[in-house]
């Protein structure tokens, strides 16, 4: 017994596919492989961080929760400083490998509980940390900045220095911050500045 559940239009680099849910006789076999397809949905298939399908469904539902609750929520926007030259100098499939371990270093400064990491699109990313105040978020944006600062990328035996630079974006109830488009839209003009300050830098 073999059934599509659903199908939905996904686009890998630049290529549109159809993903489709296929729903299996075994009941068990199909509740894992329905989770397995589902995951697959929101996950960004280059990183594995979560993709913009993600985004879009789960930066509103956060929003709306941390004004029911009054708390504050924060998003940190970051994009790799000069991308273009990378894949100009040592292929697109090196500049892959950056964006993945970009990637993994932001996975591995973001605790789960206190947020998500997903792949925007391109060369930027996003991080939303619920509960998490301006001065925490700014904190972590340092790090994750000092971090890639840091770190020493191989392409094959050629080493390689990469930096990003980082908008911080904190709502709070008076903000005048009320959607997810106004979001996106606040922290384009922070990475903006950031890239004018000489790239490299965290603007607030
Ligand atoms: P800036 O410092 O202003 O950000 O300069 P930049 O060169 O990084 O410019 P920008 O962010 O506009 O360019 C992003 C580049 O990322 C453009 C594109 O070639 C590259 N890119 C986007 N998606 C992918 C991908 O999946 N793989 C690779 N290798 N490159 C990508
Ligand atoms: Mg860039």
């Amino acid at each position: 017994l073999l059934e599509i559940v659903t199908s939905v239009p996904i686009t890998i680099n630049g290529q549109t596919c159809l993903l489709e849910l296929i729903h299996l006789g075994d009941k068990r076999a199909s509740s894992t492989s329905l989770e397995h397809m589902q995951r697959l949905t929101i996950t960004d298939c280059l990183t594995d961080l979560y993709n913009r399908r993600y985004i879009n469904e789960q930066l509103p539902i956060d929003l709306e929760h941390s004004f029911r609750n009054s708390d504050p929520i924060s998003f940190i926007y970051a994009d790799i400083d000069y991308f273009k030259k990378v894949n100009d100098q040592y292929g697109h499939v090196a500049g892959d490998q950056i964006l993945k371990e970009v990637a993994c270093v932001f996975l591995g400064h973001i605790r789960r509980k206190d947020g998500w990491v997903a792949r925007y699109g391109g060369d930027e990313f996003l991080i939303c940390l619920p509960e998490i105040s301006r001065n925490t978020a700014v904190q972590i944006a340092n790090r994750l900045r000092r971090a890639v600062e840091s770190k020493t990328f191989y392409i094959n035996e050629i080493q390689l220095k990469v930096t990003c630079s980082f908008g911080v974006q904190a709502v709070y109830k008076a903000s005048g911050i009320h959607s997810a488009n106004q979001v996106v839209e606040a922290m384009d003009k922070k990475l903006y500045q950031a890239k004018k300050k000489g790239r490299n830098k965290v603007v607030i």
